[in-house]
């Protein structure tokens, strides 16, 4: 069984449409497969209908951009009810906050004499990755990572901060939309000592279901060790996935990292026990 547990499709900062998406997936040799776009169910029921078609089994899924003692944290959500009042509430305002920062960063960049407008980018919701592609589109920087090194990231000319919701309050929400949520590459990018074992613990005891370990942006093999070993510790379940963003990214190719079969089952019985406890109706796996 392989099952990858976190794609992007065109839904958010991916770059292929979820059918697309789902069925490079069955191509991949997976068996599972979660749609997890930043902040959006859209993708879902295209998703849903490819499973079907291809015979792949999907969940589906969301990465939440959440802020955790004022740095960013993206928490993943399974099988969640994403019209639940408090979670739809928090995703519109994200993706509101998202929307209206473009114009700010395509401003703060023309004011260091760089050309670009607001029609250069073309997304639904235009995030930095979209404001990377369009610099490249234009010759300006060879590739996203560049864009960001140069340009995006925070501290860098034309970042523009935007609303995250609470974590710990988001951990809730989607704990009471009937969903199980893990923690996204909790020490990527340097982040090692933001959450350490006591934050973990405090964010189970909040809800918490997992923790992403297998992740690219986990590049030494002792990050992953001693991730591994704090979440058999908390009793949490421990994921990998791919991350996967089309073109968008490299060295994320779907099945990069996997989640052993058992772990999965644990993560699909805590949205269980979550979904029951709603008496709402909310998603289930399609068993493509
Ligand atoms: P936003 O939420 O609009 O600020 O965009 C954040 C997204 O940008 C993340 O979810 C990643 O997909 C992408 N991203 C963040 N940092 C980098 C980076 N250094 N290189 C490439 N993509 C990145
Ligand atoms: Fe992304
Ligand atoms: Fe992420
Ligand atoms: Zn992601």
């Amino acid at each position: 069984m392989r099952i990858d547990l976190h794609t992007h499709s065109l839904a958010s900062d991916g770059t292929q449409t979820p059918s697309e998406l789902v069925t490079a997936a069955q191509h991949a040799g997976l068996d599972v497969v979660a749609i997890t776009d930043h902040d959006s169910a859209n993708g879902w029921e295209e998703a849903a209908d490819a499973a079907r078609r291809v015979g792949i089994e999907l969940v589906r899924g969301m990465e939440i951009s959440t802020n955790h003692r004022g740095r960013g944290v993206h928490l993943l959500a399974y099988l969640p009810d994403p019209t639940h009042p408090t979670l739809a509430a928090s995703l519109a305002r994200i993706v509101d906050g998202r929307g209206s920062r473009a114009p700010a960063m395509v401003e703060a960049l023309q004011r260091i004499g760089i050309d670009l407008t607001l029609d250069d980018i073309a997304a639904p919701v235009p995030g930095r990755p979209h404001v990377a592609d369009a610099l490249v589109r234009k010759g300006i920087v060879a590739s996203r990572d560049d864009a960001f090194e140069r340009y995006l990231n925070p501290g860098r000319p034309g970042y523009v901060d935007r609303y995250a919701a609470d974590l710990t309050a988001t951990i809730v929400a989607v704990t009471e939309a009937g969903g199980a949520s893990v923690i996204a590459h909790p020490w990527g990018r340097g982040r090692r000592h933001d959450l350490p074992h006591g934050e973990l613990a405090a964010l189970r005891d909040a809800g918490l279901s997992g923790l992403e370990v297998d992740h690219q942006d986990h590049k030494a093999p002792d990050v992953r060790e001693e991730l591994r070993a704090i979440a058999r510790d908390l009793d949490l379940v421990v994921t990998g996935s791919s991350d996967h963003h089309g073109l968008g990214k490299s060295n994320h190719g779907l099945g990069c990292n996997t989640t052993a079969p058992e772990e999965y089952e644990r993560l699909l019985e805590r949205a269980a026990s979550a979904s029951a406890a709603t008496g709402r109706r909310t998603p289930e796996v399609v068993r493509g």
